[in-house]
This record gives C-alpha cells, sequence and structure tokens, in this order.
C-alpha cells in the first residue's frame, strides 16, 4: 500500500526539513502560544513538585501529531531544571533496553516516551513498577534457581505522548498522574505562532499574508512553520520577498491545500466517502483501501481535522460525509445528508 504520509506539505508529522524548527521551540510555559488549560495545569503541578522538592508526577499528553507535546515535555524538563531523555514506543524493543534507560536517569529527570501505544508488552510489564514503586525486577538465573532481585530506582517523571490514548493500555494509562489532550490552536493563536517564527526567521511578512496561512494550517503550529517556510520561497522567487496576502494565496494555491487547509489526500477521503459510498457509512480501513492509503496517516491525521470541520461524522456504522463536505467538494449534498456536529 502506498504510504505517502511523507509528500504532504501539511503532514504534521515530523521531516527532517523541520530541524529549523527547534530553534523556534518555545523553551518556557509563558512562552509558549495557546493550550492555556494545560499550561495553567502544568504550572500548578511544576510549582508543587518543587515546593515539595519530589519529582514531577508522570504525565502524559495526546492529540493528533505536531501540537506540542514533545515541545511541552521539553519545556517541563526545562522548567524543573532537570535533564531529558527521549526516546519513542517502536525504538525500546526488549525489557532489557528499558531497564538501560531507567537505570541511567538520575533524581528528578525526565523520560520522554513518544508513540507510548507502541511499547511491546514485556516493556510495558517493567514500566508497571518502574512508575510506581520506582523499582526494577530483575530476573537472575534460569530455571529452578533463577530468583527475582529488586533494584531500587530513582524518582524519575515519565511523559508519555501519544497520538491515540484508545490503544495505550488500561493498566498503563492508570500510572499517569496527570493526562492532557491537546487540541487544534484556534486562529488567534496560529497568527500568533506564525508572526513570531517569521520574526526569528527574519522573514518580512504583512498581517494579511500571515492570516492566509493561519485560515489554511489546520490548527497545527507544525504545518504552519512548513507553509511559512514554502510561502517565503515562493515570495523570494515570485515576489519581492515579502509575503503578502496575495503571495500567501498563490503560493498556498499552488500547493494544492484549499481555503480550509484541506490537501488532496483529504479531499479524496471525502470523494470517496461521498462518490464512491454515496455518503457513508462506510469503515475507515474500507475508505483507505478504496483510495489506497495507508489507514494509520487518515486515522491520525486526516480523520480529526475533517471531524473538527464538520466534513465527517463518525457513527457506530462508519464514517459519513455531511451536508457541508458536499458543498465545500462542489457536490449537490442529497436530501439525507448529515448536519455537520462542530465540535468547537
Ligand atoms: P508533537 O510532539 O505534538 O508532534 P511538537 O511538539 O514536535 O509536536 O511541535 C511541532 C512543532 O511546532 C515544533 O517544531 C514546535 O516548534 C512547534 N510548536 C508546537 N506548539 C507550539 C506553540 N504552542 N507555540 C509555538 N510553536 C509551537
Amino acid at each position: 500500500m502506498k504510504d505517502n504520509k511523507e509528500d504532504r506539505v501539511i503532514s504534521p508529522n515530523h521531516k527532517p526539513g523541520d530541524s529549523l524548527d527547534q530553534a523556534l521551540r518555545p523553551q518556557s510555559l509563558a512562552a509558549m502560544i495557546g493550550q492555556n488549560q494545560i499550561k495553567e495545569n502544568l504550572d500548578i503541578l511544576i510549582s508543587a513538585a518543587k515546593h515539595r522538592g519530589e519529582a514531577l508526577d508522570h504525565v502524559m499528553f495526546y492529540g493528533p501529531p505536531g501540537l506540542g507535546k514533545t515541545t511541552l515535555a521539553h519545556i517541563l524538563a526545562h522548567e524543573m531544571d532537570v535533564k531529558i531523555k527521549v526516546t519513542s514506543g517502536p525504538a525500546v524493543e526488549r525489557a532489557g533496553d528499558l531497564a538501560a534507560i531507567l537505570t541511567n536517569l538520575n533524581a528528578g529527570d525526565i523520560l520522554f516516551v513518544d508513540e507510548i501505544h507502541r511499547l511491546g508488552r514485556a516493556v510495558e510489564e517493567v514500566l508497571y513498577p518502574a512508575m510506581e514503586d520506582f523499582a526494577l525486577d530483575i530476573v537472575i538465573g534460569k530455571g529452578p534457581s533463577a530468583r527475582s532481585v529488586r533494584l531500587k530506582l530513582p524518582h524519575f517523571t515519565i511523559v508519555g505522548a501519544t497520538t491515540r490514548l484508545a490503544l495505550v493500555t488500561a493498566p498503563l494509562r492508570a500510572r499517569f498522574g496527570a493526562v492532557y489532550r491537546l487540541d487544534y490552536y484556534p486562529k488567534k493563536a496560529m497568527k500568533e505562532i506564525i508572526s513570531q517564527a517569521a520574526e526569528s526567521l527574519e522573514i518580512p511578512a504583512e498581517n494579511q499574508g500571515i492570516e492566509e496561512i493561519a485560515l489554511r494550517s489546520r490548527g497545527t503550529p507544525r504545518v504552519a512553520l512548513r507553509l511559512l517556510r514554502r510561502v517565503r520561497d515562493y515570495a523570494q522567487v515570485r515576489g519581492n520577498g515579502v509575503i503578502t496576502s496575495e503571495i500567501s494565496r498563490k503560493a498556498l494555491d499552488l500547493l494544492n491545500i484549499d481555503q480550509k487547509g484541506l490537501d488532496s489526500m483529504d479531499r479524496r477521503v471525502l470523494k470517496a466517502i461521498a462518490v464512491k459510498y454515496q455518503g457513508g457509512p462506510v469503515g475507515l480501513k474500507t475508505i483507505a483501501a478504496s483510495i489506497r492509503e495507508d489507514p494509520d496517516t487518515i486515522m491520525d491525521v486526516v480523520e480529526p481535522y475533517l471531524l473538527q470541520m464538520g466534513f465527517l461524522q463518525r457513527t457506530s456504522q462508519g464514517r459519513m460525509t455531511t451536508r457541508q463536505a458536499y458543498l465545500h467538494l462542489g457536490l449537490e449534498p442529497p436530501e439525507d445528508a448529515v448536519q455537520p456536529r462542530l465540535i468547537n
């Protein structure tokens, strides 16, 4: 199956060209734009832990990619003035790998585990006592003479991130003291993020030009930063280097991103449901197969945004396109087309 996740300009997944964004990462809670409720909760968590002189509670962030989960993990380390070690679910293959990481941590350190839902069962079993009792159970020897030895670990903090909370097992989830959901950013916050990045990168940009990028970056900072760079290229080659409203519009049209931030994959998904399956309901795997795309990309990236925009509705029988989706695609909506239920 074709997986062109990485070809999409608006893919919120990390790409090598995004390394510049590291420099743009906010370092403190105060410098981070948006997600106010999470920031306030974290502020309390940090102050309380500092006041007691303890390590932070284990924290989990979930939500679509590119919204700031990794950024928040780094901010936590910065605010607590501790070291952060970064790994991911698929990278920790064996229980021994995790034991090696854990025994190298110092008291208070943060272990950031991205894609925590992809940790193997055996690895998870080691993590439970480590998170709860700060202990590592090691089996020495084999057969009847084997015995288990308990190794004490320093009090560390796990910061987990996932795009799929539903795939995190209940016992793992229960071991996190705090679980926060990151939402798409509203336009105002997106504009602020883009203008701040334009300023840091010394890109001359007019307010209207920034607004146009904000409207089309699907409420996702990573997408916004990438679009900003593409529009800058366009401005330098086709204009005089300044990001104006017209330059933004032309550059984004050329990238096939429409006014609602949908790209060709989003539109293909909607069209498949609307035309091939007469508006649904249809299962997500069937849709993915019919347009020959990766179901994970559709589930993590395409679907949450289409739901948020009110173009898609999820029912117990499958996904359905809404009246608004037909209109957006320039199609005549059927009489019984569902009305969008906007999330916000
Ligand atoms: P995730 O871990 O959720 O996939 P990241 O934390 O890697 O997302 O964020 C993606 C990019 O967006 C980063 O390069 C970061 O600089 C930027 N970013 C995320 N959230 C914000 C924000 N609130 N303000 C400014 N930049 C942000």
